[in-house]
């Protein structure tokens, strides 16, 4: 695959600057929508551990696993936050594949990320993003949340 170094032969915005360097542009095109951010969590009160469940916020639209309100995310939803490089640094949940968490923790941008490819669908087709393997959070009881966790700590998924 050729990368999008390889194709405009100049160093990529994400390798060139640090986080804190980006204008806004860059920093939200780093967002790759995968939307794992967007999935239920639970905290196990006595051990710390956290685990990743399959539900996803009320506001995403599954399909297109994208915010069905993204400009007033942070308004709507109590918990959804505007990410910053100072956040980036210090939130432990972010998932490992990330972009921001990748680039705080000095990694470069995996293959299928959008930037990379020069395809916003690569981290579908890639099988990163949630698209299409969600129950919302509106159509569960909230009671039932421990049924739906899949995974337990920050999933280690391939990121390369
Ligand atoms: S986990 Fe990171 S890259 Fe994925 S949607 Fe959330 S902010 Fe964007
Ligand atoms: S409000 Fe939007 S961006 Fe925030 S967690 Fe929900 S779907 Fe994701």
């Amino acid at each position: 695959m050729a990368t999008i170094e390889h194709r405009n032969g100049v160093i990529p915005f994400w390798r060139e600057k640090t986080l804190e360097e980006m204008n806004p542009d860059e920093w939200e095109s780093l967002c790759d929508g995968c939307a794992r951010c967007c999935l239920l969590q639970l905290v196990d009160e006595e051990t710390g551990t956290l685990a990743v469940t399959g539900v996803a916020c009320a506001l995403l639209d599954p399909q297109s696993c994208t915010c069905s309100d993204y400009e007033r995310r942070e308004f709507k939803v109590i918990g959804c936050l505007r990410l910053t490089p100072e956040l980036v640094r210090t939130l432990d949940w972010l998932p490992v594949t990330c972009a921001y968490r990748l680039l705080a923790e000095g990694h470069d941008l995996p293959v299928w990320h959008p930037l990379v490819s020069g395809d916003p669908q690569s981290v579908h087709r890639a099988g990163i993003s949630v698209q299409g393997k969600t129950v919302s959070e509106n159509d569960i009881d909230p009671d039932d949340l421990v049924d739906w966790i899949i995974s337990s700590d920050v999933e280690e998924k391939t990121i390369k």
